[in-house]
């Protein structure tokens, strides 16, 4: 039986970016996208939602992406699937690159699992399709939910969190990566965490 998929956004970083909760409505059985940093305001999400996460998801290495991934893998147990293998010296240089911009705690990360054109991966019983889709990284990926392909509710994602696959400084970059901005309208954003995010916004980057 199909999954009902479900999302939210917790802003996490200086730069903000979309670090995302995606879970199956039924069974609450989910994934965390993109864990940058700021852990525990994702466990905190976690907590609220009641979500039994069952894996992390990267869509590409950049540091407010894949920050915290390390971490978090260790405090939730669970395996990091993606993204791409090209991407491969962005998760070995991120401590460097963390301390670049000033950024506590940033570790090296491998993957359980990288990721390629044509590869599936579940979550629960939701199933993705995986699109290797260099540009705003050459190992960015795009998760695209068969779930919610299926669904016609004006609430369903056209794609699964693909607001999750991009920075937002990439929506002025060329990529092939598709737009977000049609994408998971009525996802949840946590407001305390948005709140606490208007620090450094000027910070941002890709
Ligand atoms: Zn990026």
């Amino acid at each position: 039986m199909p999954g009902t998929p479900r999302a939210g956004i917790i802003p996490v970083t200086p730069f903000q970016q979309n670090c995302t909760l995606i879970w199956d409505e039924a069974s609450k059985v989910g994934a965390v996208v993109d864990p940058g940093g700021d852990l525990d305001r994702i466990e905190a999400a976690i907590r609220e939602q009641g979500i039994s996460i069952e894996k992390i998801l990267l869509t590409h290495g950049h540091i407010d992406h894949a920050g915290g991934a390390a971490e978090l893998r260790e405090r939730l147990n669970v395996p990091i699937e993606g993204p791409h293998e090209a991407d491969r010296f962005l998760l070995d240089s991120l401590p460097e690159t963390g301390a670049g911009y000033g950024l506590q705690g940033a570790r090296a990360v491998t993957p359980d699992r990288w990721l390629d054109d044509g590869d599936a991966v579940s979550v629960g019983p939701l199933n993705f399709d995986i699109l290797h889709a260099p540009g705003h990284s050459p190992g960015s990926v795009v998760f695209i939910s068969r779930d919610a392909r299926s669904r016609s509710s004006a609430t369903s994602c056209s794609r699964a969190r693909s607001a999750a696959l991009t920075c937002r400084a990439a929506t002025t970059q060329s990529s092939s990566a598709p737009s977000r901005k049609r994408c998971c309208r009525s996802a949840t954003t946590w407001p305390s965490s948005r709140a606490m995010g208007r620090r450094a916004r000027s910070a941002r980057s890709g």
